[in-house]
Order: structure tokens, then sequence, then C-alpha cells
């Protein structure tokens, strides 16, 4: 078992949690894997996201403050930027051309929507609420909120990385601009923390495989196991169409082109975060361990990774752009609404803006699609059509999101001559 690699031990972990999540069903143990397995995974799942605001604090402020002068700061934010907003529009292009070539919610019936609707309108009520409760505020509150009155009670909630990276950034450039000699001694400080908090991802992630055996078993026996989900197969399988052009298409292509790395060196090196992204359903609590992939296996600069992967993490969802513009057309089709082109290109704009403000936690998206419901006027009771699929596709398109800020990191590390040849393998290393 010693030598084999990380991402192969996830997913023998993942094979053995559906495996016993299927006995366990079967013979009625739920309540025994809600007891005594669900735990471990939330243990799991608390463990990473402990790490997430510390590491994002330490690597933004010794990412920052390597960079040594602000117009780096600058071209590699503006970059940033523009790439993360190429990706989310190219996603929801490719939603919007798959749901209306495909038309899953055409073919379905009055009486399967009827049984949809009332099925699941409680659970659905909620995530409305949420989102409506949301919507009341401002137009420009999402710029308040980035700002933060308090940095203690920012750092308290993990729902409010924006707010950390703000303050973090302008820490790092308060570092960047005082005297050098003033500066080491912080700097050398936040460098050892940076060390202390990579060793104990690489503790932490030596557990995965119990933890998402933890996570998978307690999904298995929660599954609903209604006879209507085969009528959201279609919808399921087009939202799995557009994301896996996005990882099998997009992304590969745009390694090779600008950094013409191989999408077999990509996929080795990042496969155990993106397993991880497909268990936990959150690329917060991912987040540790995508940052570790990516400069340890793919050669990205700390400077770089530090800077880009925890705002991409917050802002960049081309996964959950993607299923937003999918599901709103199918819930769309299934109410019989026609929609014309001016809504189409609503729902590209909405569904851009509503998936950089959706969390990175599990089924955020489907909470930030009320707003691109409401945007074309679409039922937001629609939400409770496609309920009972959410979260495997949840799964599935966090492991986009993931994917996608670890390509954009290559982009920009190699855009700005900092992608090297990956270091030695730290897993392997601590194995020895
Ligand atoms: N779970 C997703 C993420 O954390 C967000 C979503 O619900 O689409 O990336």
């Amino acid at each position: 078992m010693k030598n084999i690699a990380l991402h192969w031990k996830i997913l023998i972990g993942m094979a053995l949690g559906v495996l016993f999540g299927w006995i366990a069903s079967t013979f009625g143990w739920q309540e025994f894997v809600s007891d005594f397995i669900k735990p471990f995974g939330t243990i799991f799942i608390n463990l990473l996201k402990l790490i997430a605001v510390p590491l994002i604090i330490v690597s933004l402020i010794k990412g920052v403050s390597d960079l040594k002068d602000i117009s780096k700061l600058s071209k590699m934010g503006g970059q940033t930027i523009g790439i993360y907003l190429f990706t989310t529009l190219f996603a929801v292009i490719i939603g919007l051309l798959a749901v209306n070539i495909i038309g899953p919610g055409k073919s379905i019936s009055d009486e399967t929507r009827k049984g949809l609707l009332s099925e699941f309108e409680s659970k659905a009520q909620g995530k409305i609420d949420i989102a409506l409760q949301q919507k009341d505020e401002g137009p420009l509150q999402a710029l308040i909120d980035l700002v933060p009155s308090n940095i203690f009670s920012a750092v308290t909630d993990n729902g409010n990385m924006l707010q950390v990276i703000f303050f973090v950034i302008f820490f790092g450039i308060g570092l960047i601009l005082i005297a050098p000699e003033k500066a080491e001694p912080v700097k050398k400080f936040f460098d050892g923390l940076n060390e202390v908090i990579l060793k104990m991802i690489d503790l932490v992630m030596l557990a995965a495989p119990i933890g998402v055996f933890a996570l998978m078993a307690d999904l298995i026996v929660q599954a609903p196991s209604s006879e209507l989900i085969s009528a959201l197969l279609k919808y399921s399988m087009t939202v799995l169409l557009g994301l896996s052009i996005m990882i099998f298409g997009l992304y590969p292509l745009m390694i090779k082109l600008f950094t013409g790395k191989s999408y077999r060196f990509f996929f080795n090196g990042i496969a155990p975060a993106q397993l991880l992204a497909f268990s936990t359903s959150s690329s917060a609590a991912t987040l540790p361990v995508t940052m570790e992939r990516v400069t340890e296996h793919l050669g990205v600069d700390e400077e770089v990774s530090s800077f880009v992967l925890p705002i991409g993490a917050t802002v960049n969802m081309d996964g959950t752009s993607l299923y937003q513009a999918v599901a709103a057309v199918f819930i769309a089709q299934a109410f019989d609404i026609d929609l014309t082109l001016m809504d189409q290109l609503t729902i590209v704009a909405t569904a851009t803006l509503a998936s950089i403000g959706s969390a990175a936690v599990p089924s955020a998206g489907m909470v930030m699609l009320v707003i691109v419901l409401s945007a074309i006027g679409v039922p937001e009771a629609g939400l409770s059509l496609i309920f009972a699929v959410d979260r495997p596709l949840d799964m599935c398109r966090t492991t986009v999101n993931v994917t996608g800020d670890a390509t954009v990191s290559m982009l920009v590390a190699a855009n700005v001559g900092k992608l090297h040849n990956p270091k030695e393998k730290k897993w392997d290393d601590f194995k020895k």
C-alpha cells in the first residue's frame, strides 16, 4: 500500500465507500453510518477548512511580498481576473449551447413535473429564502462586503474569504513599501509559518482515503431512490457533457497552447485535488490541497499560486456557471417558457455574476441559481425540479471549478516566467 500514489488511494477509498454505502442501504444500517461513519468525513472536511484561512493569510502575504514591486502585482492581478472571466464566459456559453441543442426539459411530462415539484418543494424553499435575502441588498453590496471593518471578525468566518484576501493583499502591499530591513523579519516569520502549514496539509492528506470513504458511504446511504430521478438523467447528462468539454477540452488545450505541458502531466499533478473536490463538493475545503499540488507537482511558483488560487476558489467557478446556465434553461423548458435571445444573453451575464458570487461550499451554486431564474422570469419553485440530482452534479462542477483554477494558475505562471519544473514530490518524501 505504501508505494501507491495518493490519488489511487483516494480512489480506492471512494470505491470502498460507495460499496459500503450500498451494502448499508441494503441492510438498513443507515443509522450506523450516520452515527459512526459520517463523523470521520465531517472531521476530515473540518481539518481541511481549519487550514484554509491560515493558509490564505500566510501564503498570500508571502506571495505578495515576494513580488517586490506593486507593478508586478497589478500585472498578475489583471491577467488573473482576465483569464478567469474568459473561462467563466466560455463555460456559460458551452452550457447554453448544450442545453438548447439537447433540450432536456422539453420531454418532461406534466405528471413528472408535478411529482418533482411536490417532492422537493420544501427543501427548495430553504434555498430560495437564502437567495432572496441576498437579492434584497443594494447593487454595490458586493463591493461593500469586500472591505472588512474588523479583520478578526473576518477571519473567524470561512465564508469571508474575499475580505481576508482583501486585508492580506493590503498588508502585503504595506510590506513591499516599507524599508527592506524592517520587512525582512516579518517575511521570515511568514516563510516559516508557511512551511508549517504546508506540512499540516501533508498530514491531513494522509487521512484522505479514510475521509473520502466516510463521505461517500454517507452520500450513498442518503441518496434519494426516487424513480423520478430517471427523468432528470437527460438534464444531468447535459450538465456532464458541458463539464467534460471544460475538463477534457478547454483546459488541456489552454495548458498545451500556453505552457507546452501535456494533459497527462497536468492530470497526474492535480488528480488528488480533483478527487477531493469531487468528494467534498467544496472548492474552499479543497484549496489547501490545490495549492500544494499546483506548487509542488505542477511547478507553479508559490508567488503565483498563493495569489491566483485563493482568489480563484472564491470567484472562478466555471463548473458552477455552466451548471447554472443549463439548469435555468432546463427549468424554463420544463415549464414550457420560451426564452428569447435577450433572455439567453441575460443568462450569460447573470450566471457569470452568480457564479462569482457563489460561496465555495456545497450547493452554493444552487442558491445563486435563484438570481438567474428571477432575472429571466422563470418561477423559482423550479429549483425543486432539479433538487434530487444536485449533489452529484455539485461534486462534478466543483471538480471543474478546482481544475479551472489550477489551469489558470499555470497560465499566469507561464506568462510571468514563474513556471518551473516541479520540485521533489512532498508526499513521497513524507512516506520515506
Ligand atoms: N460546491 C461548489 C464549489 O465549492 C459551488 C457550487 O455549489 O457550485 O466550488
